[in-house]
């Protein structure tokens, strides 16, 4: 690939024959189908992956159950499984540069994102949650109504729930596979992974990190394969205790409806449609930079990403202006160009849905078009901004998942809230000011699981994330992450 010379081990990883991580090793599986993966700078095939069928994520979930029901890694001590976690967090470091390559090449992203989201951002969440397994607590009691006072003790412990499906999307396809089986372990459950069609590469890579580090056989397993085939599969096995999502809310509310029939307890990340409000008095030299971040990193292929911004009439004008400027600079290339920050969207099929809302607005709004991106056969599209657009323009509503914003005057406070309210999700929202009573008073009153102030997408292990309405069911990290991995037991003793 011209100057962007690919690491050693990068290439070397891409060069293997399709293989699952079940019964800890790369095996062939028995599915005869296999998945094509693309680069997206290049619409070139990079590696093929399984194309996993029921029977290769039945076998995946018995290994499991079976390594759930022998105890061989629930069974360790908290210290044990930590220390085990650590040494797979420091693999994930020492192999950092190359996992990022691989983040880049078969998702599109810049290298920097990578290095920062894929590589050192799955090591330090997975630390965080390693952190938790020697934290897990139960509590004693005292009964309301014992028989004898003296003679009555109860407490609750929290035991791991059993066999966990993770099912992860495909725009940070490292970290949100760490998301879902850091927590996991740190509980000492046993994991099925299913990573997007998309982008199935890194996971089968971490997977085989993890028994390095020397986690036990079948306690982490990667089967590929698509949505439909594998992952239906996968959440509806009768043997899983727990399903973990992050996706479109379309996927999530079927995963929810296939947890029901086997009652079984789900962590839900879905979509957004996630809006700023910027007052008046709000320091552009801060929000301008902050929105760009906000709206157009990772193009936009971010589920906390700011898509609508209600923006007070004082400065609309200035903030249109100095954003269309600053999507017209931005450098275009390969994510494996350290220069770019305009890079490849993740799929030819995702590059059609963001045209087809662009196509649309297009012929019923103002849209202002940024950078100019090539011709040829890479997933490139350029950054937009839709002014005002009306009810019937698509993307007003819809989650678009690309490298676009809409931008509305409005006229007071009230009206700001309002707009930013009246949608079905409620993922993230921001808020731009320097006045702090107002920022305080637009936190309470913004619909959201996250509302940030003068800053827009970020996230820390430290700080639970997760949305109200569609946008999703419970929260993942901060101190209660594993224990959502946890069923509490209840112990009464009469002695
Ligand atoms: P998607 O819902 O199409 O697919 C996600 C995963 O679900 C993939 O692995 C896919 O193969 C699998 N899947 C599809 N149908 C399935 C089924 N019936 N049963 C089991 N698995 C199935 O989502 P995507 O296009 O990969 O990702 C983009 C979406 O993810 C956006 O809506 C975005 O907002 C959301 N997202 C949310 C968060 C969050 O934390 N809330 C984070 C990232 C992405």
């Amino acid at each position: 690939r011209g100057k962007f010379e690919i690491n050693v081990a990068t290439r070397a990883f891409l060069a293997r024959e399709p293989g699952i991580v079940v019964g800890g090793k790369r095996i062939a599986g028995r599915s005869k189908g296999r998945i094509p993966v693309f680069d997206p700078a290049s619409g070139l095939p990079i590696a093929e992956v399984v194309d996993a069928v029921t029977e290769d994520v039945n076998d995946a979930v018995e290994r499991a159950h079976a390594a759930f029901r022998d105890g061989r890694w629930r069974n360790k001590t908290p210290a044990e499984r930590e220390r085990i976690l650590f040494r797979f967090a420091e693999l994930i470091e020492k192999n950092g540069e190359a996992l990022a390559q691989l983040e880049t090449l078969e998702q599109g992203k810049s290298i920097h994102l990578s290095r920062l989201f894929a590589s050192a951002g799955s090591a330090e969440w997975l630390r965080y949650a390693a952190g938790l397994t020697t934290k897990v607590e139960g509590r004693t009691m005292d009964l309301s109504m014992p028989p004898g006072p003296d003679r009555w003790t109860a407490y609750t412990r929290r035991a791991p729930v059993g066999v966990v499906a993770g099912i992860v999307p495909w725009n940070f396809p490292m970290a949100i596979a760490t998301w879902k089986f850091a927590p996991a372990l740190a509980a000492g459950c046993s994991v099925v992974l299913k990573p997007s069609e998309f982008t199935p590469l890194s996971a089968l890579w971490l997977a085989e990190l993890a028994l390095e580090a020397g986690l036990p056989d079948d306690v982490l397993n990667v089967v590929t394969g698509t949505g439909q085939g594998a992952g239906s599969a996968l959440v509806s096995h009768r043997l899983i205790r727990k399903i973990t999502f992050t996706g479109s809310t379309a996927t999530g509310k079927a995963i929810a409806r296939a947890a029901l029939e086997n009652m079984v307890p789900i962590g839900l990340e879905l979509g957004g449609k996630n809006p700023a409000v910027v007052l008046a008095d709000a320091d552009l030299e801060v929000t301008v930079p902050g929105l760009m971040g906000g709206g157009f990193f990772n193009q936009g292929q971010v589920c906390a990403a700011a898509s609508r911004i209600y923006v007070e009439e004082a400065i609309h004008d200035q903030l249109v202006e100095a954003l269309a400027d600053a999507i017209k600079s931005l450098p275009v290339g390969a994510g494996m160009d350290p220069a770019a920050q305009v890079t490849p969207l993740v799929s030819r099929e995702h590059k059609t849905k963001v045209t087809r809302y662009l196509d649309d607005a297009k012929a019923k709004a103002k849209v202002i078009a940024g950078a100019q991106v090539p011709e040829g056969d890479g997933y490139f599209v350029s950054p937009h901004i839709v002014i005002a657009p009306a009810d019937n323009v698509a993307l007003k509503r819809e989650e678009v998942f690309g490298p676009v914003i809409a931008i509305q005057k409005v006229g007071s406070r009230d009206e700001a809230i309002a707009l930013a309210n009246d949608t079905d999700m409620g993922l993230a929202a921001s808020v731009w000011t320097q006045n702090l009573k107002a920022a305080m008073t637009l936190t309470r009153q913004l619909d959201a699981g996250t509302v940030w102030v003068n800053t827009h997408s970020f996230i820390d292990p430290a700080l639970p994330f997760g949305g109200i309405k569609q946008s999703g069911l419970g929260r993942e990290f901060g101190t209660d992450w594993v224990n959502a991995y946890t069923e509490l037991k209840s112990i009464c003793i009469s002695h």
